[in-house]
Parts: structure tokens; C-alpha cells; sequence
């Protein structure tokens, strides 16, 4: 059995359980996506920017002209500053950073990405703000209950139903039509029983459940990679690569080790970051690395002091290295036909040397944030090791060749847990599956709409693209809907 591949299964999904940092990604990936035809325009930085905008509701204070130009104040998805300010290690983590000539950042998602700052969050009042408690429940509010309806987890609403622990299994396709694949509703598992849910006149079949289970339940549903397929005892209605790119932001942590009792504070997850560009041959990144318009890397500060256990007593800081731009795409199969087995993934993190030697040249600067002051100083960083296990450090990372560096990412990769493009938005001749308007390639009445359309991965974090995504879909669907009853 692999690693297991952490998401949430509860309403709002993954938004329900992450870390709330608030980041778009670059307008370069945007164009990209637009790149791939004319039709494709809808999804350039000027039309996601616009939808970034209308979906967000960002309550910072004394905004000037500059931040209003790139944000949203009356969407649903509430956006931050972290409310209580930052620890005073976190701002010593910033002041060391600008002592290497890194400019501070006040608004990552607005005209630049590059530089170290504080991040925005998906919070509301200080609770989380999932895309469940700002869009599903809005919803949920504006439909009214069936007269009929019982309290007992099934309650029907008019255009609006919900089920809790229900599990899709397949598409159940109109088995009349033997000339198209018209998806009329899907199968699922609730409460020890299968039941199917149909669509109504003139409605759709959204698959929206993240870049690991939609391409499941499309090839559980014949619609996928022949072989696979075929393999599994799954008959093939399309033949299309569902899994076939796999994109994800590879990781890897590094610690700094301080004295015990000089740090003294816990951080509550990532508060600030860093966006810089890596130099491809594994090199402390330069001066003009700082200032490039299209960093890839990003680093988080997961948190601090946890090098306290019995054995060897230390505080410490660790940062997260994010692989915003990864080159190595990995892919995704079916391990069986039972909508229970999770599908087999094979991330090829690191796969291109590039990707590894940008991560080298990052963790390289990492260390040299570590030894400027304030934290050299005031929080006495003074060892800067690489930890084998927690708490155990085997070297000094003065030692390291670039092979040692090498064997430290491979042996500890993490995850940013971005999983996107396994049902690629892309013409059907480039290794699309889904259209520009999100619509499966050879079926009627079939949309996905998740991360696992994203052609190129945002260089940021997931959140705020899927919300992005969803919102775009939900205004093709109503177009398509006024088309087809006009
Ligand atoms: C630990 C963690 C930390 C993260 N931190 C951040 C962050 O700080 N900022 C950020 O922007 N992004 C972050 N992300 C990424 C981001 O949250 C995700 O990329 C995003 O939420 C994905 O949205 P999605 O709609 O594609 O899929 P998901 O959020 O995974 O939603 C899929 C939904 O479908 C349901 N589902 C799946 N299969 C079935 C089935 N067979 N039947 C019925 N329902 C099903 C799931 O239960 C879930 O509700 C993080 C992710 C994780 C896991």
C-alpha cells in the first residue's frame, strides 16, 4: 500500500479541512489555459480575474487603489489578514528574508507574486470560510423544501439536494440511445443501499469530486484509457485519457535548530510566505531571481517549535518548499472496478532533474535566510542540520554536495496535497477529456468540474482556481440551460 493521499470527504471537500491560505496563482498559467484556441478566451487572466473578483468578499482594512484593482468585496468566499497580527518570530522569519535582498509583498495575488509577506485566508470572523459555508449553504437557503419532506437525512428540496454519506458509484447513461452517450443521472451508495439519482428535464450530470475521484468515477463509468479499462472488466463507451496527467506540487521541509526556550511560541500553520524563482542548475538563487515576474517556488512556514521531544531537547523553525511550476507529471489508473478501491497514482515527483535541482537551489536558500538575523540573533538559529528522522539530525547541511541534497528531497518528498489535471480541459486532439465549456468529449448531459480540469497547474495554491473553475461553470451551464429551453 502507497501513502495514503489526504482529502476531505465532507461537505465542501478539501476546503473544509486545508490550511485557508488565499492564493490565485500567476496570470501566465490563465493564458496558458486560453492559449489552446479561441474558444478557450473565456478562461484568460482578464476573464478568471473577473471571476476571482466577483466570488471574493476581502475585508481589508485601508485597501488603496492598487489592492481594489485586483480584489473582490461583495462575493461569498470571505478573504483576510490573519487577525491577530503575527508571532514575533514569523516577523523576524520576514525581516531575515529581506536582509537577502527578497522584497516584501503586501498582496501576493495582486500585481506581483514575487517577494516574502503575509497571507490572506479563507476566513470569515475568525472561523474558517469553506467553500461549503459560503457558496452550499447560500444555496441551500435560497431553495425552498418540498411540502413532503421528512427529517431524516433525505429531506427533498426543490432544486437543491444534499446527501450526506453517499458515495457515487457510476454515471447511469440512457441505455435506449445506443448511438450516444447520454448521461441521464448516477448510481450511489447511502446508508447499505444503492440507489440512483436521476436528472431532471433538460438538466446535467456534474462530476465534481477533486482530480482523484472524478477521472475514477468517469472510467468506472466507461469513459477512460481502453487498456485499463478493459483490464478491469469495464466496458468502454469513450475512449479518452482520463488519469493520463496527474499534476501536483511536489514538496520537501528543512529545519532550522535553535536553543530551547528562545523561540517560544507555536505557529498555527503557514502565516507567511516567499515566492522566488529557482536557478535550474541547483544554485542559491541571485538577485534577479527575487525580482522575476514568474516565481516557482513558494515557501510556507508549516510551523515552529517542534523539535521538542525527550531525547533532544531544541526549539526550531521549518519551512515547507513548494515546487510551484513542476515539469514531471505523473498519472492515475484504476486498481480495480470497486468504486471503493482508491485509484493507483504514480506522482513521478521530481522525475525531470530540473524540477529536483530548482528544489536544491531553493533548500540552499532557505539555509541562507536561517543564518541572517534576526533569527541567527534574537532566536539563536545557530545549527543549521538536515533531520533524517524528527529529531534526529545526521548532517550539518554545510557538508552537502548536490547529491546529498539529491537523496535528502527523494527520501522525504512531501505534499501540497494540489492535485489537479487528471480530466484535462484541452482540445480532444491535444489530450483533452473535457472541452472548453467543461462538457466530456462523445457524452451528452456530462460536465466535471474540479481541479482535475485544470490543463496547467495554478503556481499557488488550489482553492481559490477550484472556486474559480465552479464559478465559471455554473454561468456555461445556465447559458446552455436558456440555449436548450429557448
Ligand atoms: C491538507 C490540505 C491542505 C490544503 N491547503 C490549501 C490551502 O491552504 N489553500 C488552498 O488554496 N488550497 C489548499 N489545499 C488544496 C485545495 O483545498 C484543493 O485543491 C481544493 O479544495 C480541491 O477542490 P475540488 O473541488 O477539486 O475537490 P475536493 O475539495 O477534494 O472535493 C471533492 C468532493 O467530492 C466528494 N467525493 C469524492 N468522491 C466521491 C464519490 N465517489 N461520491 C460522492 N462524493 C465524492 C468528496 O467527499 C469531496 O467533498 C489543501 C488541500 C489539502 C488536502
Amino acid at each position: 500500500m502507497g501513502n495514503p493521499y489526504v482529502r476531505g470527504k465532507v461537505w465542501g471537500g478539501s476546503s473544509s479541512l486545508n490550511t485557508m491560505v488565499y492564493i490565485r496563482g500567476q496570470a501566465k498559467e490563465y493564458n496558458d489555459w486560453a492559449a489552446q484556441g479561441p474558444e478557450y478566451k473565456i478562461w484568460d487572466w482578464d476573464h478568471c480575474l473577473e471571476v476571482f473578483k466577483a466570488i471574493e468578499n476581502n475585508s481589508r482594512k485601508n485597501s488603496d487603489e492598487n489592492f481594489r484593482k485586483f480584489h473582490g468585496f461583495d462575493g461569498l468566499l470571505h478573504v483576510q489578514d490573519s487577525q491577530n497580527g503575527i508571532y514575533d518570530v514569523m516577523s523576524g522569519l520576514i525581516d531575515a528574508t529581506k536582509n537577502l535582498g527578497i522584497p516584501y509583498n503586501d498582496d501576493f495575488n495582486g500585481e506581483r507574486q514575487y517577494g516574502v509577506g503575509i497571507y490572506q485566508f479563507t476566513i470569515k470572523d475568525g472561523k474558517r470560510c469553506s467553500l461549503a459555508d459560503s457558496y452550499l449553504k447560500d444555496a441551500l437557503k435560497k431553495v425552498e423544501l418540498c411540502p413532503d419532506s421528512k427529517n431524516d437525512g433525505f429531506g427533498k428540496v426543490a432544486a437543491v439536494d444534499v446527501r450526506s454519506f453517499a458515495h457515487v458509484l457510476d454515471i447511469i447513461w440512457d441505455e435506449e440511445n445506443k448511438k450516444e452517450n447520454v448521461a441521464i443521472g448516477v448510481r450511489y451508495f447511502c446508508n447499505g443501499v444503492v440507489r440512483e439519482a436521476f436528472i431532471a428535464p433538460k438538466g446535467e450530470v456534474i462530476l465534481c469530486g477533486g482530480a482523484i475521484n472524478s477521472p475514477q468515477i468517469l472510467m468506472l463509468s466507461g469513459i477512460g484509457p481502453k487498456e485499463n479499462l478493459e483490464s478491469n472488466n469495464i466496458k468502454v463507451r469513450k475512449e479518452l485519457p482520463v488519469g493520463k496527467s496527474l499534476l501536483d506540487h511536489p514538496s520537501c521541509c528543512i529545519v532550522a535548530k535553535s536553543t530551547p526556550n528562545a523561540i517560544n511560541h507555536w505557529s498555527n500553520g503557514a502565516e507567511v510566505g516567499i515566492f522566488h524563482k529557482a536557478n535550474v542548475e541547483g544554485k542559491i538563487p541571485c538577485k534577479d531571481d527575487f525580482f522575476d515576474e514568474n516565481p516557482d517556488i513558494q515557501i510556507c512556514d508549516p510551523s515552529i517549535k517542534l523539535y521538542n521531544n525527550k531525547h533532544d531537547k531544541f526549539d526550531g523553525i521549518i519551512l515547507l518548499i513548494i515546487l510551484n511550476v513542476p515539469s514531471s507529471v505523473g498519472h492515475l489508473e484504476l486498481k480495480s472496478n470497486n468504486p471503493f478501491d482508491q485509484p493507483k497514482m504514480c506522482s513521478n515527483y521530481f522525475e525531470k532533474s530540473n524540477d529536483l535541482y530548482r528544489m536544491i537551489s531553493s533548500l540552499k536558500l532557505c539555509r541562507e535566510i536561517f543564518k541572517q538575523p534576526p533569527l541567527s540573533t534574537i532566536y539563536n538559529v545557530k545549527e543549521i542540520g538536515i533531520n533524517d528522522e524528527f529529531g534526529k539530525w545526521c548532517t550539518n547541511g554545510d557538508d552537502m554536495s548536490d547529491e546529498d541534497w539529491e537523496k535528502f528531497i527523494l527520501n522525504k518528498p512531501s505534499l501540497a496535497f494540489h492535485a489537479s489535471g487528471t480530466v484535462k480541459m484541452a482540445p480532444e486532439s491535444k489530450e483533452g477529456v473535457v472541452n472548453h465549456r467543461l462538457q466530456v468529449y462523445g457524452t451528452k448531459n456530462l460536465r466535471v468540474v474540479d481541479t482535475s480540469i485544470f490543463p496547467y497547474i495554478p503556481s499557488g495554491n488550489t482553492n481559490a482556481p477550484a472556486a474559480m473553475v465552479a464559478w465559471r461553470a455554473s454561468r456555461l451551464i445556465i447559458e446552455d440551460y436558456m440555449v436548450g429551453t429557448s
